[in-house]
């Protein structure tokens, strides 16, 4: 029976309902008993009640090289011996200066500085602050410049600020009346969807960036201080890469009206999209760039904010100070954690693997799910794979919302015989796209893994449409 799911963070039928939960946690739903996992290795985490489940989206996309990697523990261990804190009001840390240093070097010198804080919400506020904050520190300052235009159906997170920032629907809905009207939105970048009759990749990029050059124009480009994008958006639309020489376009369109040029990379960057920052794959550097889920793999809370040279000398030049901070920002144990990490990925070259591994999973899911009536488009880079659920394959109409078909595939998958966890959402509002599932599984994956993922994925979108009939 489907669950009613009218917002996409309240999954609706994930494990038991119970009206009166005796936890004394603020879940996700109040009203569902999660199963509590127990351990977690490698590709697996493991369920209070024994069942063993293939973790083939790493959480939410976070777990990049899998579960219980000691290597981590380790650098952990070995730097809470050392600092268990450090008040970045005073003092900074080796593993901080380290850790910035590699993600600047990662740039091949686009990028001066970064700033490390706790969660990719947390990151984009502070984007968005060094936005405003680099035109005041101009010479001359622009200090009307306090506008962004991001795109429909972002997500950038779940504060007040990334949340106004972002095009969920569902996930602003509650709070709109208090959300920051510093933001207008121009179209997503969605061929599936949006890509009009016999229309080129580069006719609809040219289209788009036509829409935000009239943006610009229609706000006052002096008013804008600049345009964010997630290059692959990840939970609003699931994995729906930019066509090519998209992030280039709109990137011109900032550099002619002098706005900045802001990526989002919390979900698909480091290395996720088999390069290790997605915006390579387009050659388009941003003025401004964040990060999160992979910086850590998981193993600790851990986002980032990397500045441009260009951003960074205004700074550097002006009152060098950047208004803003959190009490657990740069945090040595996260930063160690985040190094290691970063050294395992480097050191066993483990962003070819991604771009090797993804491209044996596109080849798989087009092969075994695409065909599927009920599937419009599988799509995605590297290892992030969106699958795209639709009622109908000749119109793609998305089931409604309420009926949260992705949740209900995903609960599914927690079950014997797929025992696989994939990431789910329900559309972002009818009408607007699928119900989607992302697939993100760790680097390292092997061969065998993949298999193991495609033929589990066909199977559970074989039976669970199947019951439904
Ligand atoms: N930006 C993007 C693209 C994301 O996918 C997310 C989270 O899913 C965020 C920002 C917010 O990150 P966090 O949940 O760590 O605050």
């Amino acid at each position: 029976m489907p669950f009613a799911c009218a917002d996409a963070r309240f999954p609706p039928g994930l494990f038991n309902m119970s009206s009166l939960s005796t936890s004394a946690v603020v879940h996700r739903s109040l009203k569902v008993d999660f199963p509590r996992i127990i351990g977690s290795k490698g590709n697996y985490v493991i369920l209070e009640d024994g069942r063993r489940i293939f973790d083939a989206s790493g959480g939410a996309a976070v777990a990049c090289i899998g579960h219980g990697d000691t290597r981590v523990h380790d650098a952990i261990a070995a730097q809470l011996k050392k600092i268990s804190y450090c008040s970045t009001i005073f003092y900074t840390t080796d593993v901080c200066e380290k850790l910035c240093r590699e993600l600047v070097d990662s740039t091949h010198g686009v990028m001066k500085r970064a700033y490390i804080v706790n969660s990719g919400s947390e990151a984009m506020e502070a984007a968005m602050k060094l936005a405003r904050q680099y035109y005041l520190e101009k010479v001359p300052p622009e200090p009307s410049r306090m506008r962004f235009i991001a795109r429909e159906h972002s997500y950038h997170g779940t504060t007040l600020g990334s949340l106004s920032m972002g095009g969920h629907v569902t996930r602003r809905a509650k709070f709109e009346p208090m959300l920051l009207d510093c933001v207008s939105r121009v179209s997503r970048c969605f061929p599936f969807r949006d890509k009009q009759g016999s229309e080129t990749d580069l006719q609809y990029v040219t289209r788009l960036a036509d829409e935000l050059d009239r943006e610009f124009q229609r706000i006052g480009a002096d008013t804008v201080c600049a345009f964010v994008a997630e290059p692959i958006v990840g939970a609003a639309l699931g994995c729906v890469p930019f066509v090519p020489g998209y992030l280039k376009a709109m990137k011109a369109v900032c550099d002619k009206h002098g706005a900045l040029f802001i990526l989002d990379e919390v979900m698909c960057g480091m290395g996720r999209s088999g390069t290790y920052h997605a915006w390579e794959q387009d050659d388009a550097v941003p003025d401004i760039q964040t990060l999160g889920k992979c910086l850590g793999g998981g193993y600790q809370p851990i986002a980032g904010v990397l500045a441009s040279k260009k951003v960074i000398e205004v700074f550097e030049k002006g009152t060098g100070v950047f208004v803003h901070g959190h009490t657990y920002q740069g945090h040595p144990i996260a930063c160690a954690a985040a190094l290691e990490v970063q050294r395992i990925i480097r050191e066993e070259n483990l962003v070819q693997n991604v771009s090797n591994m993804g491209g044996l999973l596109s080849a798989r899911l087009q092969d075994l799910v695409a065909s599927h009536p009920n599937v419009g488009n599988v799509r995605g880079s590297g290892l992030f794979w969106g699958v795209e659920f639709v009622m109908d394959k000749t119109t793609n109409k998305p089931f409604p919302s309420s009926l949260g078909v992705a949740f209900e595939i995903a609960e599914l998958g927690l079950t014997n015989p797929y025992s696989m966890a994939v990431y789910p959402s329900s559309g972002t509002a009818d009408g607007v796209n699928g119900d989607h599932i992302i697939i993100s599984p760790p680097y390292n994956i092997l061969a065998t893994d993949v298999e193991t993922i495609a033929t589990t994925i066909q199977r559970l979108i074989i039976d669970y449409f199947a019951s439904k009939k």
